[in-house]
């Protein structure tokens, strides 16, 4: 299989491929750390990782490998989200599920193994020493007075180190690499630290944990990657990556790093540890709270795989920074919706209109297709009878210029029933709108339109108030109120104050009866309004809850 566009990313692959390296073989991997719940941005990664794998098949595959080096942060519950976000996106790992956890102690052999060459030695300075002997960019550091230990010295403490016989922070263990590089990552690095905590599978059988970048270009090489793509923020550890690879023997693969751009999106926040912050502080309803950047908030929302897998494609990869539309992703979800969304009628903020000329106590049935996009979804019928709901923003007593929907003495055809016109306006005591009297036109059934009479411009929608379901409806909106609350908070600033107040409001809606039977975690267009989710969590039997997806256009329709 050939690639289909060629990226720069592409471009690398597709050359070592042909070059025959690797036995022609592509190896990826996901890696994330399980401290948190999966974003739009890790879909970018797990796209590209799985997408690669899936264009070099047979000779390919994609492991999922979690990168648990952190006991403090890590818990079984982020391990198990990940694994559903990464299935619900449409990717297989098969049988390559990997924990960096469980090579801590060949990890551990390799560390041996740079200490018997005077590559690594242990250092008793403070975590803060280290700090402060690094250097800046412009000056080197100092060498630590423990730097020249002996390599059975550094075998003895590093062994004690594993055994427990010291606190936390007493001793690290450092590569021995070059205190006057001009990459901080390269003036010995700690590769080791003590940390006397239970690990969510290793249990309390370490007290000592490789660094992150230890521990992962090591953990790339023992699984055979042959790429290995992460975001640009690991640029600078590149070096380290390299001289970790050159330097430990006996690795199984020669894995290599490469770079691009992470995903940035407008008016959200993208990093666990700010998403974190939003759930624990109860300002979001849970991780998969709907207004969330994160994988099971927009499934909750009602966007689509397919939806994000072509957004993930369209965007492509780029060596810069760069900052994409929330609108884009949003086009991709309207696109797919479109597609797919059962097509229903409902009322989110209801006036009631009386039909003064149709009968009493009658009612019929209109038969109106499920999905004019799509023919094979079918029809169904649509009651109506004399007193319907219609909504409020399709009606203007006083209308501006342009307004072609329901006005006194003016007409509008009802979809799929008749054309109506508006005789009166009843108020109650404050002068609030209570009902419109309205008249109907037989002859205009089923779209007709009679010779020689007045043209009829809008068309809106409408339910039977006798037949209609009160609906609880969410309407989810931007998370936060400006492009990029990351920036404008600034370092030490808080983002929380950009967040929007207006991005949840629940409402009581009037629907057409066949949404009681909705299945949770099924999608539809409510026609003429917006694209809506059955909540999967808190719809119950004959009562589902409806999440606003995403608007039909962007902007306002007059
Ligand atoms: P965050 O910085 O958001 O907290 P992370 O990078 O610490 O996330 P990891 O679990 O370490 O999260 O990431 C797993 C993989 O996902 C890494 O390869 C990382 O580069 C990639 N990744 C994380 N965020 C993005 C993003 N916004 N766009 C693309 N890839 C990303
Ligand atoms: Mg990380
Ligand atoms: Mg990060």
């Amino acid at each position: 299989a050939t690639p289909a566009s060629l990226d720069f990313i592409r471009e690398m692959i597709a050359a070592d491929v042909s070059a025959g390296r690797n036995g022609g073989q592509v190896v990826t991997r996901f890696p994330p750390e399980p401290n948190g719940y999966l974003h739009i941005g890790h879909a970018k990664s797990i796209c590209l990782n799985f997408g690669l794998s899936q264009e070099y098949a047979p000779n390919s595959r994609c492991h999922l490998r979690f990168d648990d080096t952190n006991p403090t942060k890590e818990e079984v519950e982020y391990v198990d989200s990940i694994q559903e976000d990464v299935k619900w996106l449409g990717f297989d790992w098969g049988t390559n599920l990997f924990y960096a956890s469980d090579y801590f102690e060949k990890l551990y052999g390799f560390a041996i193994q740079l200490i018997e060459k005077g590559l690594a030695y242990v250092d008793d300075q403070t975590p803060e020493q280290i700090r402060e002997t690094r250097g800046t960019l412009t000056a080197p550091g100092t060498h630590s007075p423990f730097r020249d230990r002996s390599a059975a010295e550094n075998k003895d403490l590093f062994a004690r180190m594993r055994a427990g016989e010291f606190k936390n922070g007493e001793k690290v263990l450092r590569a021995k690499i070059d205190m006057a590089s001009p990459n901080m990552n390269m003036r010995d690095p700690i590769i080791y630290r003590i940390m006397h905590a239970h690990h969510h599978r290793t249990g309390d059988a370490w007290c000592i944990y490789p660094m992150y970048d230890y521990a992962h270009p090591l953990s790339d090489a023992i699984e055979s990657i042959t790429h290995s793509l992460c975001t640009l923020e690991f640029e600078h550890h590149r070096p380290l990556y390299e001289w970790l690879i050159n330097n430990v023997d006996g690795l199984p693969g020669q894995p290599y790093q490469r770079e691009f751009a992470r995903l940035n999106l407008t008016y959200t926040v993208m990093s666990k540890r700010k998403l974190l912050r939003l759930v624990k502080d109860g300002l979001m309803n849970g991780w998969d709270d709907p207004r969330m950047p994160t994988i099971s908030g927009i499934r909750r929302r009602g966007y689509t795989p397919a939806a994000i897998r072509t957004f993930s494609k369209a965007i492509g990869l780029t060596k810069y920074p760069s900052l994409t539309e929330l609108n884009l992703l949003e086009h991709y979800v309207r696109e797919d919706l479109n597609k797919i969304a059962r097509r229903v009628y409902a009322v989110l903020r209801p006036i009631k209109v009386v039909l003064t000329n149709y009968p009493e106590g009658q009612s019929e049935n209109l038969e109106v297709p499920n999905n004019p996009e799509n023919e094979a979804d079918g029809k169904r019928q649509v009651p109506l009878s004399r007193e319907i709901y219609i909504d409020a923003d399709d009606f203007m007593e006083n209308p501006i210029q342009g307004f072609h929907r329901l006005v006194p003495g003016g007409e509008v055809r009802l979809k799929y029933a008749f054309c109506i016109i508006c005789q009166e306006v009843i108020k109650d005591a404050e002068g609030n709108i209570t009902e419109l009297r309205c008249t109907y036109d037989d002859a205009t059934r089923h779209g007709a339109k009679p010779v020689g009479r007045p043209k009829v411009k809008g068309t809106i929608h409408w339910v039977s108030a006798a037949h209609a379901a009160d609906v609880e409806v969410r309407l989810y909106d931007k998370l936060f109120t400006v492009e990029q609350p990351d920036e404008e908070a600034g370092e030490d600033g808080d983002f929380t104050k950009f967040l929007n107040p207006g991005s949840l409001e629940t409402i009581t809606a009037k629907i057409e009866p066949s949404i009681l039977e909705a299945q949770p975690g099924s999608h539809f267009q409510f026609e003429r309004v917006a694209y809506f989710f059955a909540d999967p969590k808190d719809s119950q039997p004959g009562k589902p809850v409806f999440n606003r997806t995403v608007q039909l256009k962007d902007g306002f329709v007059v």
